[in-house]
């Protein structure tokens, strides 16, 4: 059975480039290095040697009958201490879809794309490569990178044989292709299949993110004579402000729309214990799949901080740190992708990514969509990550599924 094939695969790979505490395929070196010339052999037992384009991008080609192409995506890369399926699950099904239509020349030509640097773990841009092709990535905002111990991205790529400055071509590669699907099987990395006790799950898209800074502003005072109605507490002000925005992501979930709202940073001045705090500071990260929901959960969010702003006669500003607008993924491959997993493992859950996947990348170029598996604990990125082998072989059935009725359809 082919889900087995893939998977003694992903425990070959895992024994080539794992130590104790994990995998260590740290994109641009040796071990990653190692990981991708052990595909290539892979691929070459079909007869098939990888182009690789301007940003690292390993893309394996299948021809089929016609030039319109299905990709299928995903990374070969780890963080350090990383899980054995982040990734390389996707890549390892791909070849195995390579292989199934091996000796039936398929209606159309089939790819399969190892991105380069997705996890941004050594430089901290993830999704290099994919956003490179893709055209989202400015060189201006990569070009001063470097890693923990000095190396600069740019001489760490040189080594590998990709410049800097000529990333962006990767475009004409990827815009050479007659795409007519992108397709990514990944380990979920969180706790909601599992939470289903369901093995796979349809990937309805990314979060949209808005992240900001709320400073509230009010007076610090002694604590033992500055009587309660008189003070302004910016703690409680922000404090208030917190319960408010857990209310407002909880209005808005449904079972078909999960959103997510956190407050992960507070900063008190003057951080005395005989002091009312007159500044306080909490950050802000709202998540979700619409970006009409996103505004709306937004905008809630201001009327809520400067509720309890003048509620403690206090004055809140805020700064946007962060924003992404939300990536949907193409209507008929969820419904095809729902199909497949329903066939396979009986029901088909829907669910947002809270992740960013090199998916998201595609989004404005061609009809894309993921599936997930499911993570024991909703654990990734270390080395407990896992899924348990009957749900990884049903969703990677489920995926062969789906490439197959993409393929054909
Ligand atoms: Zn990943």
């Amino acid at each position: 059975m082919s889900a087995r094939d893939v998977i003694s695969n992903l425990r070959e790979l895992a024994a080539l480039t794992s130590t104790a505490d994990g995998a260590q395929r740290l994109a641009w070196g040796p071990v990653w290095r190692e990981a991708r010339a052990w595909f290539n052999q892979k691929l070459n037992t079909l007869g098939i040697t990888p182009e690789i384009d301007a940003a690292g991008n390993s893309w394996a080609t299948l021809p089929g009958a016609s030039a319109r192409t299905v990709i299928i995506g995903s990374h070969l890369d780890s963080v350090p201490n990383g899980g054995w399926l982040d990734g390389a699950l996707g890549v390892m099904t791909g070849f195995e879809a390579l292989r199934m239509f091996k000796d039936r020349r398929p209606p159309v030509t089939l790819k399969v794309v190892d991105w380069a640097d997705e996890e941004g773990a050594r430089f901290g841009r993830s999704l290099l490569g994919s956003s490179a092709a893709s055209g989202s990535l400015q060189i201006s905002e990569v070009e001063g990178l470097a890693d923990k111990i000095g190396t600069r991205l740019v001489d760490a790529l040189r080594e590998n044989g990709v410049e800097l400055t000529r990333m962006h071509e990767a475009q004409t590669f990827l815009k050479a292709i007659d795409a007519k699907a992108y397709l990514e099987l990944h380990i979920e990395q969180g706790p909601v299949l599992e939470t289903l006790n369901k093995p796979t799950g349809v990937v309805q898209g990314t979060f949209g993110v808005e992240r900001h800074l709320l400073r509230f502003v009010g007076q610090a005072a002694h604590s033992g004579s500055t009587p309660i109605p008189l003070r302004r507490d910016a703690f409680l002000a922000a404090a208030e402000s917190a319960l408010g925005l857990r209310e407002i992501a909880k209005r808005h979930t449904t079972p078909e729309a999960r959103v997510v709202c956190t407050v992960g940073t507070v900063k008190v001045e003057p951080g005395i214990v005989t002091a009312v705090p007159g500044v306080c500071e909490i950050s802000l990260d709202q998540r979700a799949l619409s970006a009409m929901v996103l505004a709306k959960m937004l905008a809630e969010a201001r009327q809520a901080s400067e509720r309890a702003a003048r509620d403690n006669n206090v004055a809140v500003e805020w700064k946007r740190l962060w924003q992404i607008d939300p990536r949907p993924f193409d209507p008929n491959l969820i419904a095809a992708c729902a199909d497949a997993v329903r066939e396979v493992t009986g029901d088909a859950p829907h669910l947002p990514s809270g992740p960013l996947h090199d998916a998201a990348e595609m989004v404005p170029l061609m009809p894309v969509v993921m599936m997930f598996a499911y993570s024991s604990n909703g654990l990734s990125h270390c080395k407990e990550e896992d899924t348990p082998e009957p749900h990884l072989a049903k969703t990677i059935e489920a995926f062969l599924k789906l490439v197959e009725k993409v393929v054909q359809g």
